[in-house]
């Protein structure tokens, strides 16, 4: 169990290696697409009033998604809407630049909205500064994004930031509906201080709202805000025409979910051994 958590641990630098790597854009389900790099999630919901994205990435991966969402047959100017999981640099740093390219609206969730549109002042532990970007429709949890007949439900899941949101959204696959959830990041990172921390005294509690939400979500398709959280790098490569959807994974999603309480709950109980 400790080798397991010390190599959790170790993950996220390990995994930053292939966040500038290209990836194939691929469909998930009918209207949901595929089209980040190969280390930082972005997705793509089409509808015929227009699209949204979720995660703008790097200001460097904006090419990246732009190039995918062209192969798929789509344009980046019909992008009305801007989403994301939640306000770090490798989630929102490009969103000024795709602000800029599409002229979309940008929606954030409470809590990280000011992160957004000042470039990165006011966040918890870290100093990383990126392009401002203007707020048009700040979020609240339960808010419902909807467009051209799709329909996303913004779910607060504080802790990893105070505005971390999971996007839930039901979608057709092979004529039956299916509920995909868009972990924000449910990840107590190497630093953070769930015990006596002045900057962001509420941290611990809000992991466990996080916790108690993210396993009230009814899932089918497991996504988030990073591939490696979901396996997608496997399970695009047993995507076959006309074959099973390897993005429904409903137990996937529940063991996750539950191995990363373990790991917040391990890292509490540490912590507050000190
Ligand atoms: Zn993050």
């Amino acid at each position: 169990m400790l080798l397991r958590l010390l190599w959790l641990l170790a993950l996220p630098l390990f995994a930053q290696n292939d966040w500038d790597d290209p990836f194939p854009p691929h469909r998930i389900a009918d209207n949901l697409y595929y089209v980040g790099s190969k280390g930082l999630s972005t997705y793509l919901v089409t509808s015929p009033s227009g699209h949204i994205l979720i995660n703008a990435s790097f200001e460097r991966t904006v090419p990246i998604i732009r190039g995918n969402v062209e192969k798929l047959g789509f344009k980046l100017s019909d992008v009305k809407i801007l989403l994301s999981s939640h306000a770090h640099d490798d989630h929102v740093g490009g969103l000024a630049l795709l602000k800029e390219l599409t002229g979309a609206q940008v929606y954030v969730m409470e809590g990280d909205d000011k992160v957004v549109s000042s470039g990165g002042k006011g966040q918890y532990k870290y100093t990383d500064l990126w392009k401002p970007c203007k707020v048009d429709r700040v979020l609240k949890d339960g808010d419902v994004v909807e467009l051209g007949g799709m329909k996303l439900f913004a779910h607060l899941t504080p802790g990893h930031t105070r505005g971390n949101t999971t996007w839930t959204l039901p979608v057709k696959d092979q004529g039956k509906t299916l509920n995909a959830v868009i972990i924000g990041s449910p990840n107590v990172n190497p630093g953070f201080e769930l015990v006596n921390n002045n900057a962001y005294p509420e941290m611990a509690a809000d992991y466990a709202r996080t916790f108690r939400v993210l396993k009230s979500l009814d899932c089918d398709i497991f996504l988030g805000a990073h591939g490696l959280y979901y396996g997608m790098d496997e399970k695009f490569k047993k995507l076959k025409p006309g074959g099973p959807n390897p993005f429904i994974d409903p137990t996937g999603y529940r063991e996750y979910v539950a191995e990363r309480e373990q790991f917040y709950l391990y890292t509490l109980e540490q912590q507050r051994k000190q």
